[in-house]
């Protein structure tokens, strides 16, 4: 029977912000498992600490609200365990590009095929709205005493360089966009880091919706609106790497793009290589029997519950003193 987009979500109470982004974000997360009919058993979120964190909760699959900045070795862990399920992680820009800054690169080594969204508000809201990595230089939010005075990180830049194979950014309030996204994303071979702008109007007064939609931002000729927010493919932008030989242009083209902030902000899919081994091919070519025999179908104990590891053995063997 054809799963509803209802099946996807619990009754679990919500206490985001009236009009916070999160929710947007929410509903493309379970349109998308909708859309490609993953049974509920086969996916499982993984969060770390802040508002986004609560993500797991409101998503009808399996769910760890994991630990401040360590929701990627969480994630990874368990699709290598299991390399059946559908893997997503999700967090704030604090958690992933703060704390879990180091987690973040050395994911890029690895393309484990699963998924990492970022909600991207620029504050730590759950906090009160301390300035977070991807807030830029000299702004100024109602929650800081001073104006910003860290520079800022470069999410789809750093993605890049860190060896993401797939690099999108969307925005909460274009769902069906975002939900688009978050399909392509789970269809590619490797590692894919969608950072998603996320509004907080609870804390950041700047970057609002109508920030994004551009009310204050009007072109000087015509006096029309402009809004901030336009999507590469309707630029004819493409990011996908066909052949090796197109790398270097295709990686120039995606730290030009992301650059771009202030009047004209780019989302869409700035990068797709899936030419580069993923981390379970690696393991194969070690291990041939791998993703038949992965460590989530080994058994661990024997028919009367004994642990099947022989701990004495591995102690003996280890011991320092023989
Ligand atoms: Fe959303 Fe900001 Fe409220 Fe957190 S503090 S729930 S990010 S509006």
């Amino acid at each position: 029977m054809a799963l509803k987009l209802s099946d996807y979500k619990t009754d679990v109470h919500n206490d985001w912000c009236p009009g916070c982004g999160d929710f947007g974000i929410l509903n493309a997360i379970q349109m998308a498992l909708s859309d490609m009919q993953i049974p509920l058993h086969k996916a499982a979120i993984f969060s770390g600490i802040g508002c986004s964190g609560k993500t797991p909760h409101f998503i009808h699959t399996y769910g760890i609200h994991t630990l401040h900045g360590r929701v990627l070795p969480f994630a990874q862990g368990t699709k290598l365990s299991n390399p059946d399920l559908e893997v997503l992680a999700v967090g704030g820009d604090g958690d992933g590009l703060g704390i879990g800054a180091g987690h973040f690169v050395s994911s890029g080594r690895r393309n484990v095929d699963m998924v990492y969204m970022i909600f991207n508000n620029a504050v730590y809201g759950l906090t009160k709205g301390q300035a977070a990595p991807t807030l830029k230089l000299g702004m100024k939010t109602k929650s800081l005493p001073q104006p910003n005075v860290n520079n800022s990180v470069n999410p789809i830049a750093l993605a890049l360089v860190a060896g993401f194979t797939f690099i999108a950014r969307g925005y909460s309030y274009d769902v069906r966009h975002l939900k688009d996204l978050i399909r392509k994303a789970v269809e590619h071979k490797g590692l894919a880091f969608i950072d998603v702008l996320q509004p907080c109007p609870t804390y950041n007064d700047i970057n609002t919706k109508e920030w994004f939609q551009g009310l204050d931002n009007t072109n000087p000729e015509s006096g029309k609106q402009m809004p901030r927010i336009y999507k590469l493919e309707d630029t004819g932008y493409d990011g996908t790497v066909n052949e090796s030989g197109e790398i270097d242009t295709k990686l120039a083209q995606v730290i030009a793009r992301s650059n771009e902030w202030g009047n004209k902000i780019p989302i869409g899919i700035f990068y797709r290589n899936e030419h580069i081994p993923t981390y379970h091919e690696r393991l194969v070519a070690r291990i041939p029997n791998y993703m038949e025999n992965p460590p989530s179908k080994q058994h661990i104990s024997d028919t009367n519950n004994k642990p099947t590891a022989n701990i004495n053995k591995l102690l003996d063997d280890l011991r320092v003193d023989k």
